[in-house]
């Protein structure tokens, strides 16, 4: 039972065809267009959350990880319908999480401001 007057702000992001949830609760203040040759190929726009605020409900088996470079995160996809849908890092006590915001609805991120991260070289906002 919920306070009286708290608005569910509860946001569901998920992959095309369903196999793969993620329910967030707050929206993202920010979304980041990162430069690395893996998000500029992926296409995606990253929202930043600690893992204990994103619940990810997926159909056993839904998803395939991709991992490069120093192995640090996952990158996690629908072996169904082929969506990028977060990462999430390899150390557990790493407190932070990438959610593909393009799996949310649009009408949540046409107000958010999208900063521009050049991954590919200097790992620094550009704006
Ligand atoms: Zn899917």
């Amino acid at each position: 039972m919920k306070p009286e007057g708290e608005v569910n702000t509860t946001i569901d992001a998920s992959c095309h065809c369903g196999a793969i949830h993620l329910a967030i609760s707050t929206p993202p203040e920010t979304l980041t267009d990162c430069n690395c040759s893996l998000c500029r190929r992926y296409g995606v726009l990253w929202a930043y959350y600690s893992p204990n605020q994103v619940l990810i409900v997926a159909t056993e088996g839904a998803a395939d990880i991709y991992m490069w470079g120093d192995r640090s995160i996952e990158f996690h996809r629908c072996k169904n319908c082929g969506c990028v849908t977060h990462w999430a890092p390899v150390d557990e006590h790493s407190d932070r999480m990438g959610v593909n915001a393009r799996l949310m609805d649009p009408d949540i991120l046409r107000p958010l401001r999208v900063r521009k991260l050049d991954g590919a070289v200097t790992g620094k906002y550009l704006r």
